[in-house]
């Protein structure tokens, strides 16, 4: 009967979560600890942490009825697999060893090549492909004890995946057809959703070993099914690929429907997650490793696992000394005014008239030793340091340009903001203070936020948004079109510009379907009500381009590069009178 609920949650968990929904409202106290169990794993298979996170609390109360290891594998696989779509690989890797362990008591062939292939994926997460193949292949050797064709077809799923990021194309579609032939003997595979991303999948590898017919007839189906099922949001990584392939081969309405299903789902899907902010510090590793190793005094037959956990927590935490290395230079560097701002005008596409300024941030490490974000923003995103860095160049911005700013009222100056300073950091009062401080009016001020920032939905971020916004100062969604789940953050946010992504920019002069969806970007946000910015404007064949749509700001080294405040200033003087 386990087995059964294991199965059916498996195979369609949004479905089984639909089923059960109802006792979500205030019934959960009166569910018995079985159901609660399958409840956990299937939000955890329609990663929903949301409806986990209630399951969870309520299984507290249980932790007795816990202890028998049927029980405790659920549990576990379900923590682990919430742990893995909310990219935390260490937890997860620990929850699925716990699970591996169970299913060990067990004896249980069906439940060991479940955590193998479980383990693997989490090792694929860490990105160490060497172990995830190794536990891949381990499960692939349980096949001949294991009765299930969905669960063999995907062991032999997963196996042929790695083998595709090890670019052996041949074993892969080897792998991928056993996979195929395991499902292909159960009447309803169609309602599995690893079914249908094992056709995607197959998809892909033939597309890569181009051979397109097959591809599209794999992918065809698969689409069908995904119609069929409403398993498009579990496709995303893939649905790209295939819309790419679309407008290379000059299909565009198929290209289109497809992104577009693809979004439809992916916005409902976002409205009924609530992923937490996932800021994990790397402090915690060593104690996760004592964790484990308490684990291992347990059971003497997870003694090999745990010594390859081991090593790469040991590697990681390696890493992370390097890391935090890099973090100490960069606080020493901030305390003593390394950083500093760079401007970058934003001009009117039909005058030229500077009109605004982007503030990027340099390291000045040494006179010979200018250093761009790129070496040291990604270390200090999820940190304190990045307000730090705010406030420095924030300060650093009005000592130099008040002066202009309050000669030019229609002067606009941007900054930079990251997630982290959205969510933990009171930005608001940050800002409030300067324009107290310097006699600036917040309308001058504009603020840049990527729509990674709100992936997370998190509830801080959009709140201090609407604060932002309330207080009057510009806000502006940063890098539009270089990742396809931005069209849902305009809906929702306040907003007063959008920039286009100079990926989008790149192209408009050499191919006219990169044209084509610049102008009509620009036409959809038009009617939105949003202005547009396009970013990285470096020809005078783009300019001409954006001249003919409603896209009234330029940035890019056309006009001109980031350079020093004072630079900036003359140069903003020298081109306007
Ligand atoms: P971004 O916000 O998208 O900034 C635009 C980047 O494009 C800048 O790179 C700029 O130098 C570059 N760029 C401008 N015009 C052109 C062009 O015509 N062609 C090309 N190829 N590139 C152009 P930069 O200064 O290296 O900044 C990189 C990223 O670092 C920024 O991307 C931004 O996301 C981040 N960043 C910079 N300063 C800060 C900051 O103070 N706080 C935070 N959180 N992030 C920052
Ligand atoms: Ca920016
Ligand atoms: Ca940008």
């Amino acid at each position: 009967m386990f087995k059964r609920q294991i199965e059916l949650i498996r195979k369609n968990p949004k479905k089984y979560l639909r089923e059960h929904l109802l006792l979500f409202e205030d019934a959960l106290d009166s569910v018995s600890t079985d159901n609660l169990l399958f409840l956990m794993l299937s939000s955890a298979n329609y990663e929903s942490v949301y409806y986990f996170d209630k399951v969870k609390a309520q299984l507290e109360s249980k932790h007795d009825e816990l202890s028998d290891p049927l029980r405790a594998y659920i549990y576990f696989c379900a923590e682990g697999i919430m742990s893995r779509s909310i990219m935390q690989p260490t937890n997860a890797l620990r929850s699925f060893v716990n699970a591996y362990d169970r299913a060990l008591l067990l004896d249980d062939p069906a439940l060991i090549a479940r955590s193998l292939v479980h383990l693997s994926t989490s090792f694929h997460l860490i990105e160490d492909l060497s172990l995830s193949i190794s536990y891949a292949t381990k499960a692939v050797e349980m096949t001949p004890y294991v009765d299930n064709p969905a669960l063999k077809g995907d062991i032999y799923m997963n196996y042929g995946f790695l083998l595709h990021e090890r670019h052996e194309l041949k074993a892969c579609l080897n792998a991928y057809h056993h996979a195929e032939n395991y499902y292909a003997k159960l009447d309803e595979r169609d309602e599995y959703l690893n079914y249908c991303v094992l056709l995607v999948n197959i998809g892909e590898a033939y597309f890569q070993s181009e051979n397109s017919s097959k591809a599209i007839s794999y992918i065809d189906t698969a689409l069908e099914i995904a119609n069929k099922q409403g398993f498009f949001p579990f496709l995303q990584g893939s649905i790209k690929i295939i819309s790419d392939y679309y407008r290379r081969s000059n299909q565009l309405d198929k290209a289109n429907d497809i992104l577009n299903m693809y979004l439809d789902s992916h916005i409902k899907m976002t409205l009924n997650r609530e992923k937490p902010a996932v800021v994990k510090h790397t402090g915690s590793l060593l104690k996760e490793l004592e964790s484990i190793h308490h684990l291992a005094s347990q059971n003497t037959q997870l003694a090999a696992e745990l010594e390859s956990l081991h090593v790469i927590l040991q590697r990681r935490s390696d890493h992370t000394t390097l890391k935090e290395d890099i973090i100490h230079t960069i606080a020493e560097g901030l305390k003593s005014n390394q950083f500093v701002p760079y401007v970058q005008a934003k001009w009117d596409t039909n005058t030229r008239e500077i009109i605004g300024g982007e503030v990027l941030a340099r390291w000045h490490y040494s006179d010979a030793d200018i250093r761009t974000p790129y070496a040291f923003i990604d270390y200090i995103e999820d940190t304190p340091l990045i307000g730090k860095l705010t406030e420095v160049l924030l300060d650093a911005t009005f000592e130099s340009l008040g002066d202009l700013l309050s000669n030019r009222r229609q002067f606009r100056i941007s900054f930079n903001l990251s997630a982290y300073q959205l969510v933990h950091q009171n930005i608001v009062g940050l800002l409030e203070h300067h324009c107290v401080k310097y006699g600036i009016k917040p309308d001058q001020i504009e603020l840049e936020i990527t729509e990674r920032t709100f992936f997370e939905n998190d509830k801080k971020a959009i709140e201090q948004l609407h604060h932002l916004w309330g207080n009057g100062f510009h806000l502006s969604l940063d890098d539009f079109g270089s990742g396809y789940s931005a069209l849902s953050s305009i809906l929702s946010l306040p907003l007063n510009t959008v920039k286009i992504d100079r990926s989008l920019i790149k192209d408009i002069d050499s191919f006219e379907k990169s044209e084509k969806l610049f102008i009509h970007i620009v036409e959809m946000l038009g009617d939105l009500g949003i202005e547009t910015v396009a970013e990285g404007v470096e020809t005078s064949r783009q300019l001409s381009i954006i001249k003919k749509t409603a896209c009234r700001i330029c940035q890019g080294y056309l006009e001109q590069a980031p350079m020093t405040t004072e630079d900036f200033k003359h140069y903003f003087y020298q081109h306007s009178q």
